[in-house]
């Protein structure tokens, strides 16, 4: 059967699942945001899917599960195609499954809740807050990205700083996967199990339902405190969070950044270095004072309703990624890194840093947790000189400066963060998508040859 034989029977087979294949929808959805990297551009840009179909149940994706294995197709999840690495481009074209209408909360109780994959990570949030509690960490996309595409192709966010990343133990306690075969199998997996599928890029099993660790809510103040001076926002910063200070954000961001920032103005002047942070109420006077004790000054303090009402940007909209996005805007000459630093963090590292690569690279660091201890992230803007210079200027932070570098020029799994094999998830891709059906050239994992053999259908051509 050729590829277009096996697209039309399939989608003869839907039986009333919506679908959509005109050329702009298709190109839509084969995109996420990998434009951030020139190399990806180059690589993706062209790459694109031939059939997205919409399944508004857990029954019609098992029904679509059960065609895709029948006919052989490459299948690419998606939710809301935030990914920075085209995590949901279709390499291999082949059938798109949008999972936004799975988008129920089934549970909601003390400290959990259990919802389908498909539900945008802002209506999750709401959710959980109409029970006066709130998620542990989200990224900075939660308006567009599902709560299956973080815990699938994310890793950590806003938050982070105080419950740790998505993959630290009990953050996230339960999936519930769909099986890409003829007969479709449930498989729930439960506390450490739940590794085998997180951050597997959707290529071992669609997962249609998760359970995750709520804390009870506070409304988080949205503040800037600027200083004369990076590395006295940075130690700040660090010595906030040693000091055990309540924070969900805390975001340093150099004064070159200002510019890009162009609502904030005098809230952020192109003179000081910034730290964002979303502070507890009870916190706000330590914060003040603590910024104050080293030089610096608290330029504004706002609930999330007033920021909005001040046509501001929520702080979370202030770090992590999106500090990458206000930069491209206006400038499309940058891409950038993800930088992990050594532990203890050390900020004279980082002014050796910016000493050394001067206009090249503009800096911004993210405090967090990881393995219960503090880790500091940086997702620096690096001027895009080429491919090989940007190789170079890896290999530089990782030799030089004992940094880990989570390569964002790369469409796998391995290449990216997690820099190994993990053999754990192919076994279970073995058994979810026995064909290698998910989300194909996705992990230097899996090979052909680990396919179960067909003996009835053939290949597709
Ligand atoms: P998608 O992009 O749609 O999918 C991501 C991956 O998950 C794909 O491989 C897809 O195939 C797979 N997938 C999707 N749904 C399922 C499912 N139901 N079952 C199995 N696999 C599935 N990421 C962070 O971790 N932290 C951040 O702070 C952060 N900040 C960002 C800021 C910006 C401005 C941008 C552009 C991106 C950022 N990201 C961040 C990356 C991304 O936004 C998040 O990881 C987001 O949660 C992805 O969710 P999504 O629904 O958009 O996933």
């Amino acid at each position: 059967m050729t590829r277009t034989q096996a697209l039309d029977a399939f989608k003869a087979d839907l039986a009333g699942i919506r679908f959509h294949d005109d050329a702009n929808y298709l190109s839509a959805r084969s995109k996420d945001y990998f434009w951030y990297s020139p190399i990806l551009n180059d690589l993706l840009q062209d790459k694109l899917g031939e059939l997205v179909v919409v399944p508004q149940s857990v029954e019609e994706v098992t029904a679509v599960a059960a065609l895709i294995a029948r006919y052989k197709l490459p299948l690419t999840l998606r939710g809301g195609g935030t990914g920075n690495y085209g995590q949901c481009v279709p390499l291999e074209g082949g059938v798109i499954m949008d999972l936004t209408r799975l988008d129920k909360v089934r549970e909601i109780r003390e400290g959990y809740v259990r919802v389908e994959a498909g539900a945008r990570i802002s209506r999750l949030d709401e959710a959980a807050r109409e029970t006066g509690q709130e998620l542990l960490m989200y990224p900075s996309t939660r308006q567009m990205a599902t709560i299956g595409g973080f815990i699938a192709g994310g890793s950590g966010g806003i938050g982070s700083l105080r419950h740790g990343m998505l993959r630290d133990p009990g953050n996230v306690s339960y999936i519930k996967v769909i099986t890409v075969e003829e007969n479709p199998q449930v498989i729930e997996l439960r506390d450490d199990a739940i590794q085998k599928v997180q951050h597997a890029y959707g290529t071992n099993g669609i997962v249609v339902e998760v359970g995750l660790a709520l804390t009870p809510a506070t409304d988080w103040i949205h503040t800037a405190a600027l200083f004369d001076g990076y590395d006295h926002a940075l130690r700040f910063a660090t010595s906030a969070q040693e000091g055990g200070m309540d924070c969900y954000l805390l975001t340093a961001v150099e004064r070159r950044f200002a510019p890009y920032y162009t609502k904030f103005g005098d809230y952020f002047p192109a003179d000081r270095d910034a730290i964002f942070a979303m502070v507890a109420p009870s916190e706000l006077a330590r914060f003040t004072a603590e910024a104050e004790a080293r030089g610096g000054r608290v330029s504004f303090a706002m609930t999330k309703d007033e920021i909005r009402a001040a046509g501001l940007q929520p702080a979370y909209e202030c770090g992590w990624n999106h500090t990458t996005l206000q930069a491209l805007k206006a400038d499309k000459g940058w891409t950038y890194l993800q930088v992990a630093y050594p532990r203890p963090f050390d900020p004279d590292l980082v002014m050796a840093q910016m000493a050394r690569y001067g206009e090249e690279l503009y800096w911004h660091h993210e405090m967090a947790r990881m393995d219960g201890e503090i880790q500091i992230f940086a997702l620096p803007l690096v001027r895009y000189r080429g491919k090989d210079e940007t190789y170079r200027l890896i290999a530089e932070l990782e030799s030089l400066d004992g940094c880990t570098i989570f390569d964002p020029h790369v469409v796998t799994i391995e290449d990216g963060g997690m820099k190994q094999i993990d053999d754990s998830q192919i076994a279970f891709k073995k058994q979810a998508d026995p064909y290698g059906l998910m989300n194909p050239g996705k992990t230097r994992g899996w090979s052909a040859d680990m396919a179960r053999k067909d003996e009835t259908q053939g290949e597709v051509v």
